[in-house]
């Protein structure tokens, strides 16, 4: 795993009762630096922010034991520095002023994706203390500058297009890891995608021809994707021997 260079790895606090979207939301956090923990209830995500201390907290609003706006001013009278966002399905005008009169420091409405949500989590810490900003990500020869959506290559710009940069922003994160499609389809696209993976097969290959026309250039070899068979793909942290 490569982590922002500088700093602890923030640390994320889930509170969502949906079963599917609170492991992915948990597992693509992770995977792009934080330490995540995930609570179910409104009741175990109000404790464990009192015990564990968060510094980033995606809230549910429809949560099965308390009111999500009612967990969201406890949250906020306790944790007065939290970066609280409050992700729902409710989308009505009033709901997000509500959200956001409870303290909420963003709203967004399901579905979203993760890209959009890890997006805003920066946007949000760059304008805090700098232990949480982002730092570039660095895979051998490669730089990615997330918050800046720019990809050098021994120093040459690989353009990317939006997939592309998403796509290879999630291997460099998880470099060393292997990464199912299944997980690179949630992280990348959507979390509430079905169907064809062909998307992830065609990225991918744009992905690989992109750096591989730097590399070309400049006679510097981009981080080997290896393709796992029947699984997904892993970025070598290390260059090949
Ligand atoms: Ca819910």
């Amino acid at each position: 795993m490569t982590r922002p260079a500088a700093g602890p790895a923030p640390r994320a606090l889930v509170i969502e009762d949906d079963e599917t979207l609170g492991r992915e939301l948990a597992a693509g956090l992770s995977v792009h630096g934080y330490e995540t923990d995930w609570s179910r209830t409104g009741a175990d995500g109000v404790a464990h922010a009192d015990r564990n201390r968060p510094d980033v907290i995606i809230l549910d609003l429809g949560l099965p034991d308390q009111d999500g706006i009612d967990v969201a001013r406890r949250l906020r009278r306790s944790r007065p520095e939290v970066l609280l966002v409050i992700l729902t399905a409710r989308d009505a005008d009033m709901d997000v002023v509500v959200g956001l009169d409870a303290g909420a420091d963003d709203y967004l409405t399901k579905p979203v994706g993760l890209t959009v949500l890890l997006a805003r989590l920066r946007a949000h810490l760059r304008s805090r203390p700098p232990a949480l900003d982002t730092q570039p990500l660095i895979v051998g020869q490669l730089r990615i500058d997330v918050a800046a959506r720019t990809c050098a290559l021994a120093g040459s710009r690989v353009d990317l297009r939006t997939k592309e940069f998403d796509l290879l922003v999630t291997l460099a994160a998880g470099a060393g890891t292997a990464l199912s499609r299944e997980d690179l389809m949630s992280l990348v696209w959507d979390e509430n995608w079905f169907g064809s993976t062909k998307t992830l097969d065609v990225t991918m290959a744009a992905l690989r021809r992109s750096l591989h026309s730097v590399a070309d250039a400049t006679g510097v070899a981009p981080p080997t994707i290896t393709t796992l068979r029947g699984h997904g793909y892993r970025m070598e942290a290390k260059p090949d021997p």
